[in-house]
């Protein structure tokens, strides 16, 4: 599949969230605007959540013609009481917000560490808080947590990433088993390296870590385990997310959609 730039894609799946509310983190990039585009397509009034104010500013003028519609929300996602405040009353949340630092562990910045465990595991704790009370009082819900292949598996230099990745497997189970008698569904999706500006931006880390030219890396480095000898592009992902919104996904719950091309299947 190739970018259209059209939402829904043509093959998309059928889905109706009208009338529902939706929030997405990391919103103004990659995953999380395929993902805020495909929700508000589906007729979502869509809050679209980020630190990057132009980003999410842009992604509403974009999304002017769809059926629900987008809200831009500026926020940095370490402010974690502001978080939880903004995920009340939202119907479906999609905690996708991230960002990545390629580096040996001994070097690895102990502040950076903590960031990428703050936006990346704590704040959707927060968001999931937030989210909750509103889910349940409605008895329904739906959670959805971009995770990733490395929150199933391992890659060198990746300490703080892998480690948030694998804490929000977790934390989305336990989401699951909390929320089923309240109607409200939590799962991971895990994609494998997908067209997006995060991965465009750990090439050159990945080349140095590594010892190998830039132009080796896509092939060598995150080709290398996955069966499927390229990228992933955001709006399947975002259709996958789709999926688990829907009707069709309401028995799906506490577990890990995969879209890696086989890297998982060795
Ligand atoms: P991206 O860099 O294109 O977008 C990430 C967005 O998160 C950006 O808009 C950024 O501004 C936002 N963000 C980062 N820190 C923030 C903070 N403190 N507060 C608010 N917003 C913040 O990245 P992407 O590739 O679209 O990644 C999205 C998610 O998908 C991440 O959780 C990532 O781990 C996951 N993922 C990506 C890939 C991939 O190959 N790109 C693969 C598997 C999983």
């Amino acid at each position: 599949m190739t970018p259209t730039g059209a939402f829904p894609p043509p093959h998309a799946l059928a889905l109706d969230l009208g009338g529902r509310t939706a929030l997405v983190t990391g919103a103004a990039s990659g995953i999380g605007r395929a993902c805020a585009l495909r929700l508000a397509a589906a007729g979502a009034k869509v809050r679209a959540v980020d630190r990057d104010a132009e980003g999410v500013e842009s992604l509403a003028e974009e999304a002017a013609g769809l059926t629900g519609g987008i809200e831009p929300h500026v926020l940095d996602l370490t402010d974690l009481d502001a978080a939880e405040h903004a995920a009340a009353g939202t119907d479906v949340l999609v905690n996708n917000a991230g960002l990545q630092l390629v580096r040996p562990i001994e070097e690895f910045p102990p502040d950076v560490f903590h960031t990428v465990l703050t936006v990346m595991l704590e704040a959707p704790f927060r968001l999931i808080r937030g989210a909750l009370p509103h889910m349940y009082g409605q008895g329904w819900g739906r959670i959805v947590n971009v995770s990733s292949v490395h929150g199933l598996r391992a890659s060198p230099y990746k300490s703080a990433y892998v480690a948030a990745k694998h804490g929000l497997e977790g934390l989305s189970k336990t989401a699951a088993l909390e929320g089923a008698p309240h109607g409200v569904t939590s799962n991971c999706v895990n994609p494998g390296y997908v067209r997006t500006p995060l991965v465009e931006r750990q090439l050159a880390d990945q080349a140095q870590a590594h010892g190998i030219p830039v132009e080796r890396v896509l092939t060598e480095v995150l080709l290398q385990d996955s069966a499927v000898k390229r990228l992933v592009e955001p709006e399947e992902v975002a259709e996958a997310v789709a999926y688990l919104c829907g009707p069709q996904a309401s028995f799906v719950t506490g577990t890990s959609l995969v879209l890696d091309g086989g890297w998982t299947a060795h």
